[in-house]
């Protein structure tokens, strides 16, 4: 069994390459993607950017966990200031609207970091997918995974469906870091009990995955593309949006159909199509929390970008996590 500082590995380290391995193919189809990957999982080139490159999901999540190892708690204004840094410095990478906006909401025109981010209307997972870390720093504090995920998603993203996104997110993660075993019907019940309050339509949404995971991905993945989304109505897009709840959907479905196989469940996720860096990134981040940092494969962490840095960051984070919540 993978021991917790292993797990603290595996779901950063998972969440930094399934975001490489996905980027390459943002906005692909499903059937573009698949038709690119080779025999060998590796990452592919992004021009202008070294292999390995990741993108803002994993940079997102990185200053989450600096700022919690610095302020020992999920400090909003704090990670605000870790986030507009990242844009004052050029360095961010594949930046989605709603983040860019709050950041230049706080930066140019004053406001505040809980009045910044996007209001009701516009339910973007910009901040389920960094929303890793506020399940890790929890993992023996189950009862402050809501009021932290909300800190931390209401910097750029109010709306209901989106905060709900990151404690799913948050949840899953906290409870694959505990487990040695998993019970996939009553880990969906767990995940959607933790948003209910904040969305019920996304508690009722995660509940439905119990019957999806009876069917392939070829089935599951109309539904899944269109989730809770009333633009498309009868139709579905035909790959993961930048809309939260099929990209938190497709994430736990992917996971969940083949919970030890990490490069299973992320190359299926990413072979969805659309955002698969995003989705590429929450899927590897639960399915590392519960395998370890042995599921992912040396060969992609050595050729991921900073994957030192990132690692050296991550036993700090889990130092932390670990002496403030003795077992
Ligand atoms: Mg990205």
């Amino acid at each position: 069994m993978a021991t917790l500082r292993e797990r603290f590995l595996g779901s950063i380290l998972g969440c930094a390459v399934g975001d490489a391995l996905g980027a390459p193919f943002e906005g692909s189809s499903s059937s573009a993607v698949r038709s690119r990957w080779g025999r060998h999982v590796r990452f592919h080139p992004i021009p202008g950017y070294p292999l390995g490159q990741y993108t803002d999901d994993t940079q997102l999540t990185l200053a989450m966990m600096r700022s919690i190892c610095r302020m020992q708690r999920v400090d909003g204004a704090d990670i605000a200031n870790e986030f507009i840094r990242l844009w004052q410095t050029d360095e961010i990478v594949g930046a989605g609207a709603s983040c860019t906006d709050a950041v230049y909401a706080m930066m140019d025109n004053g406001k505040s970091w809980e009045e910044a981010g996007t209001a009701e209307g516009r339910a973007g997972n910009g901040s389920a997918m960094r929303a890793a870390p506020v399940g890790l720093w929890n993992y023996a504090h189950p009862e402050l995974i809501e009021q932290d995920a909300v800190t931390s998603s209401i910097i750029t993203h109010r709306d209901s469906r989106s905060i709900a996104g990151a404690i799913a997110v948050a949840k899953a993660v906290q409870l694959c870091v505990n487990a040695d075993r998993l019970d996939p019907p009553a880990f969906i019940e767990e995940v959607s009990h933790a948003v209910r309050k904040t969305s019920e339509p996304f508690a009722r949404w995660i509940s439905q995955l119990s019957q999806l995971l009876g069917t392939g991905p070829s089935e599951a993945l109309p539904h899944i593309y269109g989730a809770g989304n009333p633009d498309f109505g009868p139709r579905q897009p035909g790959w993961i949006t930048a809309y939260v709840v099929p990209t938190v959907l497709g994430a736990l479905y992917f996971f969940l159909r083949t919970p030890h196989d990490f490069i299973e469940s992320i190359t299926e996720a990413i072979g969805a199509g659309g955002d698969t860096d995003t989705i590429g990134a929450i899927t590897g981040a639960i399915s590392g929390a519960f395998n370890g940092t042995s599921s992912v494969p040396a060969a992609l962490i050595a050729d991921l970008k900073d994957s030192s840095n990132i690692i050296a960051l991550t036993e700090q984070f889990y130092r932390v996590a670990a002496s403030r919540q003795p077992r």
